[in-house]
């Protein structure tokens, strides 16, 4: 394989359980700097796929590539430079969010300061908090700083809004673009597809373990207006998110 510009290379990848093929010879690129989403319905492997990257998974067969490094051979180079984000199970309840960021740059043999973290995810008034007295938007954004202490060029979030709320939902947007705008690449997961509508610069559908479409949101839709699709009633200009947002505003709060 030989596209520089794609700091993550999937070749007809599988992933068997016993009878059971959860990943079915999957192939995509990742290029550097964009927001990949991985989109499908439950159970159509995209986490299977994601912990194969992430090193954290045995694949069946195929051939994973990340900056370059092949997952057979170099999979310490490629945990170097990722950035995942744990179960809110893997924090220890017990400790304040300082020093489960302290804890996290031990691990990582890294000296870090821990409010720079704590402030870019808007959480610098939470320092000494314990994790399990956050809310479950609070957990989120705290993960994600957690994915960023080792200065990770591609961070993987899986399934990062599942269960927010529309503005802590809206915040961790923002968030994620920050993240991309300081030059990290960024796969997701999600099956909220507004979400991946307005992160996304190119998503792959996947299902039952097979990527069945692969484009930016954009060129997806194009195509489905070609070929003849319309809407079987007329769209209102807001919705009832716009309505909820509008009344309830925007700002950030104990999400
Ligand atoms: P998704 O993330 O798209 O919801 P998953 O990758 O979690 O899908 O799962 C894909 C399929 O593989 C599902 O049918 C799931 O039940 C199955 N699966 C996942 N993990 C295991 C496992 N450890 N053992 C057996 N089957 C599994």
């Amino acid at each position: 394989m030989s596209a520089p510009q794609q700091i993550i290379e999937v070749k007809e990848l599988v992933k068997k359980y016993g009878d059971f093929t959860a990943v079915d010879g999957i192939s995509f690129g990742v290029r550097e700097g964009e927001i990949f989403g991985l989109l499908g319905p439950n159970g159509a492997g995209k986490s299977t796929t994601l912990e194969i990257i992430e090193t954290l998974r045995e694949k069946t067969s195929g051939e994973v590539w990340v900056g370059g490094f092949s997952l057979d051979e170099h999979p310490e180079q490629i945990k170097k430079m990722i950035g995942v984000q744990l179960q809110s199970s893997g924090y220890y309840p017990g400790l304040n969010l300082t020093e489960l960021i302290e804890l996290f740059a031990g691990l990582y043999n890294r000296k870090v300061k821990p409010m720079e973290y704590l402030e870019m995810v808007n959480l610098g008034d939470k320092a000494k908090v314990r994790y399990k007295a956050l809310s479950g938007g609070q957990q989120q954004r705290f993960s994600i700083a957690t994915t960023l202490i080792n200065q990770p060029r591609i961070i993987f979030l899986d399934e990062p809004t599942t269960g927010l709320d529309p503005q802590a939902r809206r915040n961790l947007w923002e968030l994620i673009r920050k993240v991309r705008g300081q030059g990290a690449t960024i796969v997701i997961t999600t099956h909220y597809m507004d979400e991946a509508e307005y992160l996304c610069d190119r998503v792959a559908i996947v299902d039952s373990g097979r990527i069945i479409a692969l484009n930016s949101p954009d060129a997806l839709i194009d195509e489905l207006v070609a070929g003849g699709f319309e809407r079987p009633r007329a769209v209102k200009k807001a919705n009832l998110e716009d309505v909820f947002i509008q009344l309830t505003g925007r700002e950030w709060r104990g999400d």
